[in-house]
């Protein structure tokens, strides 16, 4: 806890498993999406935390990911959501890892590399990103063909799930109802899919009943939607588990009329004192927040930021904050006294998602378990 740190509450981890499990149709489990790092909670530290709750499947979406699970000594499933190159396929033999087969072609390469290696296929059900057609069922059917691959799974992603107006609803139920149609008509062809699953946060939030062997939890798992609004209306009790906290590194006495920081974009209205917060851009703190669009908790009070955020460090008016002093912790998300700041509204300031702020938190912050 030098400079800048993550503190990850376990207790509110372990909530959201039980909320979320419990939110789920029998013979649904989490597949916990601990990819970018766990959403900047740090990957190995949250993997080792839900192996002890017993579970056994997870999602990342590079290689090199699911490898340093591995080597963090995490067990189960680890299923490779991304695109992995040709060069990097033996690590999926050597870490024990399963990746997901984008398309037809992509299965026929990697079945030539020799190794026997897990894979899931991934189908296509109209968001177009990743994944073969639902309704190409020779070119799915190929896949299972592959000697060399052996298919433990199936998996589509929903794109619309966040989204209740109606015509967003009805291509939802499309989607799930192609994937299920393929597993079928795959079934009939003799290629069998042991696991199948769909649901990612916002669809175990608006679709739980569609069900399917796994959900792919990443946001509500970290407790939260990606936004305020859906956050507050979220009918499961979820706990936020990251608070992102920074030491004032020195505290300077500006008289009126002087300025601070880049640009001098600050100009002290009165006598006024700056708390220089240890933490900056570099450290997934936004530069949008600049110039009292974003704040810090400081003894239970907020303190605008002012001036520019910098790489590495943020000035913060604490003139109405009593007794500040160099060593002092900020909390920059979480919880201080009275006062909360959460991703999401730190999202909403900076114009974006909280998925975003939490997965570009940077690697020079420490991460403890509190
Ligand atoms: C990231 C990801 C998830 C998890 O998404 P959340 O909305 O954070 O729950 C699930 N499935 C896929 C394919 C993903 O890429």
């Amino acid at each position: 806890m030098g400079r800048a740190w993550i503190e990850l509450d376990t207790d509110a981890l372990r909530h959201n498993v039980e909320v979320l499990r419990d939110s789920l149709p029998a013979g649904c489990a989490l597949m916990p999406a601990v990819k970018a790092n766990a959403y900047g909670h740090g990957a190995v530290l949250v993997a080792r935390e839900l192996n002890r709750m017993g579970i056994g499947a997870f999602c990342v979406a590079t290689v090199a990911e699911g490898a340093q699970l591995r080597r963090g000594g995490i067990t189960g499933e680890i299923l490779v959501l991304g695109y992995t190159h040709p060069r990097q396929f033996s690590l999926l033999h050597r870490f024990r890892l399963t990746q997901a087969v984008l398309e037809n072609t992509y299965a026929k390469e990697l079945d030539r590399c020799g190794a026997p290696v897990e894979v899931q296929v991934k189908i296509d059900t109209g968001m177009h990103r990743l994944g073969e057609r639902w309704d190409d069922l020779d070119k799915l059917s190929e896949i299972f063909a592959c000697k060399n691959l052996h298919v433990t799974g199936a998996f589509t992603h929903l794109c619309a799930s966040s989204s209740s107006a109606r015509s967003d609803r009805a291509f939802t139920l499309a989607q799930a109802e192609a994937f299920y149609r393929a597993l079928d008509a795959l079934r009939g062809r003799g290629c069998v899919c042991p696991k199948a699953h769909l649901l990612s946060s916002y669809a175990v939030v608006n679709y739980p009943e569609l069900g399917g062997d796994y959900a792919r939890v990443g946001i509500a798992l970290y407790g939260m939607l990606s936004s305020k609004e859906d956050t507050k209306n979220c009918p499961l009790e979820l706990r936020p588990v990251l608070s992102l906290k920074a030491r004032v590194a020195q505290v300077q006495r500006l008289c009126r009329g002087e300025g601070a920081g880049y640009d001098l974009q600050f100009t002290a209205q009165r006598d006024t004192r700056l708390a220089v917060l240890a933490i900056g851009y570099a450290d997934g703190l936004p530069r949008s927040l600049s110039c009292g669009v974003g704040s810090a908790l400081l003894n239970g009070r907020r303190a605008p930021v002012v001036g520019r955020v910098c790489m590495d460090q943020t000035l913060v008016d604490v003139t109405d904050v009593p007794e500040v002093a160099p060593g002092d912790a900020a909390v920059l998300i979480g919880v201080c006294g009275e006062q909360e700041i959460s991703a999401c509204e730190v999202a909403e300031q900076a114009g974006t998602i909280s998925n975003e702020i939490l997965s570009r938190l940077g690697a020079r912050l420490e991460r403890i378990v509190v």
